[in-house]
């Protein structure tokens, strides 16, 4: 016999907190199920700790409306629970003529999301900003700013244990099954158990597609194919940045370009650039530090010489296939798979952590 729950939540990353917080919100029953010792051990710590702007998203996405509306609520959110940012702001710069388009671009299309608040310096007016920064032109977003993430972690964490949700660790979730009144789910670990959920989310990130997959009943077209596409980052060492915002190249296709994000305390660090991989692996190849150099003095002329260092890396959960156009957010609810209480999200790569709060309320509507 299993032990019956209202929600579970499969994952305890920034999306899986968000939705569990959000479910509690709504007054219902929540577990969280999450196979590691602590909350946010995988790619929920290994990002840039950006608050996006929203602007770099095909008008109607998901991402572009989750990220918009997932930044006003975050600010919010923020400062209501204390937890540390700054809005630093961001350039974007064209580092020669023929990268104007794209930036003119991007403008056109934050406008279409609701974004209009980017303007375009003059040289002259961003070397008065950030007078080590060599560009034809840039676009500022005043809006983008960083965060302390783990802290944010933390206080969805205790919103949703506040209103009585709880958090399982070591609690892998192993397979389950399909039934008429539920979702039963085996869990493994220390304490193994079966539990029959009224409603799942699935939020297990890199793992997401397997998870759904090992659900006796779950229709196999539905979960989406699986990549693997590494950022990996340098820190800079032994020099403090000469910038007060962040800064971002001309975009990728995969990536957004190796940038220049600041922490909280001002230090720097440049990436994630773009490298698929075949499997999760966070080792940070100390020879790829020369294509750091060169993209990064395309825009920073002055990075002295062995002033970067291996960083760390984390893995883009990432649905389509390498060289191909980047998808959307797969948030797959009931009315897309058939299965009654069931939610999958797949493919939440970034702007996932600033969509976390509008993800999140979006899937209690789904399962309201
Ligand atoms: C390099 C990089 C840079 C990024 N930069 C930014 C940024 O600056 N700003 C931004 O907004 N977004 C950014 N993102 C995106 C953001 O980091 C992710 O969208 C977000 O962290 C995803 O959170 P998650 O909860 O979906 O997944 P995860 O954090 O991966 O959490 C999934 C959780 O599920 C657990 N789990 C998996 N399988 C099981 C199971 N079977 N049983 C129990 N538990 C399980 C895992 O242990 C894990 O804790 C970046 C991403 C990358 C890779």
């Amino acid at each position: 016999m299993s032990e019956r729950v209202d929600a579970v939540v499969i994952g305890a990353g920034v999306v899986g907190l968000a939705c569990a917080r959000a479910l509690a919100l709504q007054g219902r029953e929540v577990l969280v199920l999450e196979k590691a010792e602590a909350i946010g051990t995988e790619t929920s710590s290994r990002h840039s700790e950006v608050i996006h702007a929203g602007i770099y998203y095909p008008v109607g996405s998901l991402k572009a409306r989750f990220c918009v509306e997932g930044k006003l609520k975050m600010y919010r959110f923020l400062d209501e629970h204390g937890v540390p940012y700054k809005r630093l702001g961001k350039l974007i710069v064209a580092t020669s003529e023929d990268q104007i388009p794209a930036l003119q671009q991007i403008q056109d299309r934050a406008v279409k999301a609701g974004v209009d608040d980017l303007t375009f310096l003059s040289h002259n007016e961003v070397t008065a900003m950030e007078p080590d920064l060599r560009c034809v032109t840039a676009l500022l977003s005043p809006s983008t700013g960083v965060l302390d993430s783990h802290s944010y972690m933390l206080a969805l964490q205790g919103d949703a244990e506040e209103r009585g949700g709880m958090i399982a660790f070591h609690a892998p979730v192993e397979g389950g099954r399909i039934d008429e009144d539920g979702i039963e789910l085996v869990v493994g670990g220390a304490d193994p158990m079966t539990l029959k959920a009224t409603t799942v989310v699935n939020s297990g990130g890199l793992h997401a597609q397997p998870l759904a997959a090992s659900l006796q009943g779950f229709p196999a077209g539905h979960v989406p194919p699986q990549y693997f596409c590494k950022g990996n980052y340098y820190t800079l060492s032994g020099v403090r940045a000469p910038f007060s915002h962040l800064i971002y190249p001309a975009p990728e296709q995969a990536g957004l370009g190796i940038h220049l994000t600041l922490d909280l305390g001002g230090q720097a660090r440049f990436g994630p650039d773009v490298e698929w991989v075949d499997s999760i692996d966070y080792t940070v190849d100390p020879r790829r530090a020369d294509s750091f150099y060169a993209a990064v003095r395309k825009y920073w002329p002055g990075l002295p010489d062995d002033s970067l260092q291996p960083g760390y890396a984390g893995m883009r959960p990432k649905i389509q296939a390498p060289g191909t156009p980047a998808l959307d957010f797969m948030v797959q609810g009931p009315r897309d798979h058939g299965v009654p209480g069931l939610v999958n999200l797949f493919g939440i790569e970034s702007p996932g952590v600033t969509s976390s709060l509008a993800i999140a309320d979006h899937v209690a509507e789904l399962l309201a």
